[in-house]
């Protein structure tokens, strides 16, 4: 089986501006971002450094017209993506390979489950932007502390628990400690990203305890613990 190829951009950074005390936002420009096509939530790039290595980060905006993206990136600190983007200063040269993923079905639903960290939270927002009006969504986002979280669009129906981390805490304990403490409504089509481990324990228990239907279940590990370049 072929892969089809990923069209890749040379891109310059042309903006870095914090979001919160762990996340970035970076803004690219390159020629060939007027043609990228985002044609759904979620959708992702291979964001390759001039070191070598490359990752996936979400397309946060796109901006055909200014030939641009938006990333939204973790400064973890511990790998080679997360310290380049704590380095990186406008005119910095990268490169965008993709875009890539699946769009994520929400017909039909009455109730959507978001859960989140923060190397999610930039594709969650994603869907919950592009969620129909009169949809009811409950969103779990954690997050490093009280002070990191963000704006949200403001629409009925939602109910967002912002989950700050306490420092003894591995990343994707709070989220997983709370999800697996919550009533999931009857009809809930899910969405989770985050930590691997978490993602697939959360994931594990809307299908068994909630008895929620596979295609209702849309989860992906984005990055795992102790693991460098996560294939999730
Ligand atoms: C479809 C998809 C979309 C994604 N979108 C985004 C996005 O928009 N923004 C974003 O920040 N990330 C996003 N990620 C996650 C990102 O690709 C990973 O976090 C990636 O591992 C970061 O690369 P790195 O070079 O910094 O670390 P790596 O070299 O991959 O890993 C080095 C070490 O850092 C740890 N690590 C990796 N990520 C984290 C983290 N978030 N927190 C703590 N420790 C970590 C690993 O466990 C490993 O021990 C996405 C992943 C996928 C699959």
């Amino acid at each position: 089986m072929f892969k089809r190829p990923r069209p890749a951009h040379d891109v310059e950074v042309t903006a870095v501006a914090p979001l919160t005390s762990t996340l970035t936002r970076i803004t690219f420009t390159g020629p060939g971002l007027s043609g990228l096509e985002i044609e759904h939530p979620t959708q992702w790039v291979k964001l390759a450094i001039p070191s070598g290595p490359s990752r996936a980060y979400t397309i946060r905006h796109h901006r055909p017209a200014a030939y641009e993206v938006d990333i939204d990136l973790v400064l973890h600190g511990n790998g080679p993506l997360a310290r380049w983007a704590a380095a990186a200063r406008p005119g910095d040269r990268a490169r965008l390979a993709g875009p890539r993923g699946r769009c994520p079905s929400f017909d039909g639903a009455a109730h959507v489950l978001l859960a989140a960290d923060e190397s999610a939270l930039p594709a969650a927002l994603t869907v919950l932007e592009g969620l129909p009006a009169g949809v009811e969504v409950s969103a779990y986002f954690e997050i490093a502390g009280p002070a990191d979280t963000l704006p949200l669009p403001a629409r009925t129906g939602l109910t967002t628990a912002w989950l700050p981390r306490a420092p003894a805490h591995p990343k994707g304990h709070r989220l997983t400690e709370t999800l697996l403490a919550t009533d999931v409504a009857p009809g809930t089509t899910a969405w989770l990203a985050g930590e691997s481990g978490a993602v697939a324990t959360v994931r594990r228990h809307l299908l068994t305890d909630w008895a929620l239907p596979r295609d209702r279940v849309h989860a992906k590990g984005y990055w795992k613990h102790g693991e460098a370049d996560h294939k999730g």
